[in-house]
């Protein structure tokens, strides 16, 4: 895939920016924290694109139109050549039984015809394009929303944790 050089930050926000209006219909208020030191990545910006809205359209899905809190975060780890996000929703998370299968290809808990389960097979597949990781928790790990103004309620939550390397070089 076209790899470049691009700033991390200015990806996640674009993904954001493109979701916004909708979630703020669906009554979904996101937040970020997004590292200053805006981290410079090699990576393909349309492909990371498209797993910044899967996590974020999954998000909004789990919170069913309840509204909620969506917390992007990022953090450069400098010592270990690496970039870090965060995407948590504070929904209701996902069950032991379906936990080991989210990333399967074709794995939806949506009716028939509003999911296709290839979101997070798809992202999984970019991340490892891009020499990286992607893993979930669920719940969120305690205290995960208390930088927030409003660290919204006692839902379980879930966050999907993606590590990228800063110097990855196509293969
Ligand atoms: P789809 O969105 O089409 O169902 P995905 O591969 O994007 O397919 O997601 C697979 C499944 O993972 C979803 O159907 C849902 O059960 C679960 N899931 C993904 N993200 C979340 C989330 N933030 N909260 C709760 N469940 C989630
Ligand atoms: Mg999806």
């Amino acid at each position: 895939s076209a790899k470049i050089e691009m700033c991390f930050n200015n990806s996640l926000m674009e993904a954001i920016t493109l979701v916004r209006h909708a979630l703020s219909l669906e009554k979904v208020v996101i937040a970020t924290d997004l590292d200053e030191r805006m981290p410079i990545i090699y990576g393909d910006p349309e492909k990371l694109k498209q797993v910044w809205i899967n996590l974020l359209s999954n998000a909004s899905d789990a919170l069913e139109g309840r509204g909620g809190t969506l917390l992007v975060r990022s953090r450069l780890f400098a010592h270990e050549q690496k970039v870090t996000a965060w995407f948590a929703d504070d929904g209701p998370g996902i069950s032991p039984d379906n936990l080991g299968r989210v990333f399967d290809p074709f794995f939806t808990t949506k009716p028939v015809g509003q999911g296709t389960g290839l979101g997070l097979s798809v992202s999984f597949g970019i991340i490892k394009d891009h020499g990286g990781s992607i893993r979930v928790e669920t719940p969120a790990p305690e205290g995960f929303f208390d930088a927030l103004d409003d660290p919204g309620n006692d839902r379980p939550g879930t966050v999907f944790v993606i590590d990228l390397p800063l110097d990855h070089e196509e293969t």
